[in-house]
């Protein structure tokens, strides 16, 4: 039997909303997610690895920031 096992990356959308994105310099929408490894078999995630991770992307330019940002005041 060929067991296929490995490692991969789950993604978990928490929430949205808008925020003063750096990159753009803009107000944007963002997508707030929580991203996990997981050790998976037969592509079924079994055991996680680590801690979640929380970002925030901006759905404009792609960017990925950590949720600080949403705190973050727009530089005047
Ligand atoms: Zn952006």
């Amino acid at each position: 039997m060929i067991l296929f096992f490995g490692t991969r990356v789950r993604r978990r959308v928490l929430g949205s909303g808008t925020f003063h994105c750096p990159y753009c310099f803009q107000p944007r929408t963002y997508e707030q997610a929580e991203t996990r490894s997981w050790i998976h078999v037969f592509w079924i995630p079994l055991i996680p690895l680590g801690g979640a991770q929380e970002e925030v992307q901006c759905t404009v330019c792609g960017g990925r920031w950590a949720p600080a940002v949403l705190q973050a005041e727009p530089l005047a």
